[in-house]
């Protein structure tokens, strides 16, 4: 069994030469994932001198780790929102996850990735009554407010739509997508070393220091002068900047690949090519290889633990779900980091002069590719950006400081609360 994300067979860690630093850039970027690369792309599109740090390989945080799943839902329901919120707030963030879902499609074609998107639907999978009654209101609920379309799949038709005997009925969203996450990620550093955007892979950024005209840039491998610092780190934030760090929670997800299974197996089991995900909050996400070769499956969210027992634990679960895998072993098992925030919305801001996004939420596809482009223009023509995500209250808890020990305890809670049944 592999260790490395499945991702990488196909989009290896680029390798990438070090190079010096520059002496001075318009724009200092720290982070290599979409977010990082999609704003330097538009930073240097529109004349601007940028640079890219990672404190490790180029993209090697959740950009190349993660389910590649494309939607535009947040963990925030639409229902949820309307009572907290209002119809209005709650329209206009919906819509706005709508052109974050359009941010992939437009990147993917602008920069010719060939990266296996694909429209072929999302099926959103009920385990009790009650959920079932839940995702319909829902779904309903954002078709009459956003024209959203949907299907309702009582049980009698869920095997024509999955090869499993948990489920109780689902709802078929189908204009969601997905994509190969590695790829899509090999493309964006492809159209950045064609426009000569240096990439500094293995330099942390230490430090930064204000003064007024811009910031020093402080970096394991020496310093430079930027005039904007774009933190673009997420689910690896670390104590650069300490204040970005209490408002972030960040939670390991884990992903497995099953070994190559025959053909008629997986047509049995997930026949559509659809993405699949159920209704817990701590949500189990499936789906084809894009190449149609095994089944991908994602679980345990904030799960402490090695990546062997964890293979174990996720293929246990996959069996629960798909006993017709009883004899199957898996392929790779990796793990990755994403963020959540205390008030579960994504974020865009600029604090003492540093611009982040950040607290994707689970929908780091789509917001990562919205943001990077959002992150662009608020340094290209400041005040233009209008967006239901920027510059609101982001919110922390007392004495947090950004360890996130509770995780598996909250997911715990949760998995209690909803009734969410594991493997013994
Ligand atoms: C297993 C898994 C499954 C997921 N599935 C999905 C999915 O199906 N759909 C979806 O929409 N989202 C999904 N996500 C979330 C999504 O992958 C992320 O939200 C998204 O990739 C974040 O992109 P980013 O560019 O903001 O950050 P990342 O790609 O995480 O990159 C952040 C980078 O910042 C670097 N960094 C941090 N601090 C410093 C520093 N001081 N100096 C230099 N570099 C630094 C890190 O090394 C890292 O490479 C998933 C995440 C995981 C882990």
């Amino acid at each position: 069994m592999k260790t490395d994300p499945y991702w990488w067979e196909a989009a290896p860690r680029p390798e990438i030469a070090t190079a010096e630093l520059p002496k001075k850039v318009d724009v200092a970027i720290v982070g290599s994932g979409y977010t990082g690369l999609i704003a330097a792309l538009k930073l240097v599109e529109a004349g601007r001198s940028v640079a890219v740090f990672d404190s490790g390989a180029i993209g090697s945080g959740a950009s190349s780790r993660n389910s590649g799943f494309v939607g535009r839902t947040l963990k925030y329901s639409f229902g949820d929102l309307v009572k907290s919120k209002g119809p209005d707030h709650a329209i206009a963030t919906y819509r706005e996850m709508q052109t974050a879902f359009q941010a992939v499609a437009d990147t993917v074609a602008e920069y010719a990735i060939d990266c296996a998107f694909q429209v072929r639907g999302r099926l959103v999978l009920a385990e009790t009554a009650g959920q079932f009654e839940d995702i319909k209101r829902e779904y309903d609920l954002r078709y009459r407010h956003l024209g959203s379309p949907f299907e309702i799949l009582e049980k009698g038709g869920l095997p024509r739509e999955i090869g499993s005997p948990r489920y109780v009925g689902g709802v078929i969203l189908p204009d969601l997508a997905s994509i190969h996450p590695g790829l899509y990620h090999a493309g964006l550093v492809r159209a950045v070393m064609a426009r000569g955007i240096p990439l500094h892979p293995f330099t942390r950024v230490s430090a930064l220091g204000r003064d007024n005209d811009g910031f020093n840039v402080a970096t394991d491998r020496g310093q430079l002068r930027a005039g904007d610092v774009i933190l673009a780190t997420n689910g690896y934030t670390d104590g650069l900047l300490p204040w970005l760090q209490r408002r972030l929670i960040p939670f390991d997800a884990w992903q497995m690949a099953t070994e190559a299974l025959p053909q008629a197996l997986i047509d049995q089991l997930l026949p559509n090519d659809r993405t699949y995900i159920d209704s817990f909050m701590n949500v189990d996400a499936i789906r084809r290889a894009p190449d149609g070769s095994r089944i991908l499956y994602t679980g345990k969210t904030g799960t402490r633990s090695d990546q062997v027992t964890m293979a174990r634990r996720l293929m246990e679960e996959l069996k629960v779900t798909f006993p017709d895998l009883k004899d199957v072993g898996v392929s790779h098992s990796w793990t990755g980091r994403c963020a959540a925030t205390f008030d579960l919305l994504p974020h865009l801001g600029t604090h003492e002069g540093i611009h982040y996004a950040v607290g994707y939420c689970f929908a780091g596809l789509p917001m990562g590719s919205h943001f990077g482009r959002l992150l662009a223009q608020r340094i290209l023509q400041p005040g233009s950006v209008k967006s239901v995500f920027a510059d609101q209250p982001f919110r922390t808890v007392p004495l947090y400081q950004g360890n996130n020990w509770f995780v598996p305890w909250m997911m715990r809670y949760y998995d209690l609360k909803e009734g969410k049944r594991h493997a013994a």
